[in-house]
């Protein structure tokens, strides 16, 4: 399967298209052959929609490293995970250190919690967009601290984050790692349990290749956020919440066929996600070095040769970001996304606050030529 006529697709870190073989037919059988409510009556339905979410779990948990797939909850989304995650576990005088290139999905719940007596502290990201080590120990030790957050991956320069050395600096000081993993979960291996990390949440929609509207969020097992909402699941009897997961953070009927399409991009990259990953990271740096040889372009984040997540983000000294990517889509059939890609604060970061940025994003589907494409659009249009 590649692309639909007409489009060549480069905007996979908004959400991946298409999807791959495996994930439509997951979601149609899960809502066909196993139609009913999981884990919600002892029919053949209800019984074949709780094996539907119980493999999907036990093959996104074998992905993402966590052994007990229990620990694994699903989501609506990696927006959902990261609020459930802050709202639930951080109160009034709480300290939480943050890296200075977060996406809204970490800011706006944090700066919510903010008003209610939580207090933050920045550390800055280089021009590339890495954050340095040290930085963040010296702000760690600077006051108690409660929690660090930082993104495993840029959304707009990336930059690749040593999660796991920032994990040792958190527990050092008795703090809590929490990981954005949308753009790093199916473009880099991701090891819950090597990384040490308390919390990893992701997005379904696009490395993993599901569908929209699902995420996941994986919990260590004595991290105990709050769940945020409180309903019905397996059982009945208690007035209140069931303590086990993952029932405790998954009240009301769940997105069967979401998790199910969700299930099969996992399964997809547990087989050929190595080679997809190789092919992305050759078609990644074969584009990276073409936008390098535009004059006028600027190409933000690391250079070639350090290793990226497979995103490049151009700004152009005369042209607006949203007039090539409006050329981009209107002649040349090429979706890219522009602006500031809900990444004010990288944005800032790298200096491109005000002009915005071009990103273009690559993933599975994407067909060799689409490479040479883009860059023939791009010096026709920065000439
Ligand atoms: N964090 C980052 C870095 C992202 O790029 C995104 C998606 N734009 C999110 C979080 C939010 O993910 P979701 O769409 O699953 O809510």
């Amino acid at each position: 399967m590649g692309e639909s006529p007409g489009v060549i697709y480069f905007d996979h870190a908004a959400t991946s298209w298409p999807k791959p073989p495996g994930v439509v037919e997951a979601m149609v059988s899960a809502m066909d052959s196993a139609g009913g409510n999981p884990d919600r009556g002892s029919h053949a339905l209800a019984l074949a929609a709780g094996r539907t979410i119980a493999h999907a779990r036990s093959e996104v948990a074998r992905l993402l490293g966590v052994s007990d797939a229990r620990d694994l909850v699903f989501t609506s989304g990696c927006t959902e995970a990261l609020n459930l995650v802050l709202k639930g576990s951080l109160k009034r005088g709480d300290r939480v250190v943050i890296v200075s290139a977060e996406h809204n999905a970490v800011v706006r719940p944090l700066y919510t919690l903010v008003t209610r007596g939580v207090k933050v502290a920045r550390v800055p990201v280089d021009a590339e967009g890495h954050v340095d080590i040290e930085d963040v120990e010296r702000a760690v030790a600077a006051a108690p601290t409660r929690m660090v957050i930082c993104q495993h991956a840029s959304n707009v320069t990336g930059a690749i984050q040593a999660i796991a050395d920032l994990a040792d600096v958190a527990h050092e000081h008795g703090a809590v790692m929490v990981v954005d993993g949308a753009q790093a979960a199916g473009h880099l291996p991701v090891d819950c349990a090597s990384l040490g990390v308390d919390a990893y949440a992701v997005a379904g929609h696009k490395g993993l290749l599901g569908p929209q509207g699902i995420g996941a969020l994986y919990l260590a097992p004595d991290f105990q956020p709050t769940e945020s909402l409180q309903g019905g699941g397996g059982s009945s009897i208690e007035v209140t919440q069931p303590a086990d997961r993952p029932d405790r953070y998954e009240a009301g009927t769940p997105n069967t066929p979401g998790i199910a399409g969700l299930g099969a991009g996992a399964t997809l990259l547990l087989a050929e996600g190595q080679a997809l990953m190789a092919r992305e990271r050759e078609l990644t740096r074969r584009l990276h070095e073409g936008l390098l040889e535009i004059p006028g372009l600027r190409v933000l984040g690391p250079a070639p040769d350090v290793p990226r997540v497979p995103v490049l983000s151009v700004a152009h000294e005369r042209t607006s970001s949203d007039e090539i990517a409006y050329v981009l889509d209107k002649r040349y059939g090429i979706a890219v996304r522009a602006g500031l890609h809900c990444s004010p604060w990288t944005h800032a970061a790298v200096g491109t606050l005000e002009s915005g940025a071009v990103r273009f994003s690559l993933g599975w589907g994407l067909e060799d030529g689409s490479v040479d494409s883009a860059l023939e659009a791009m010096h026709e249009i920065c000439r």
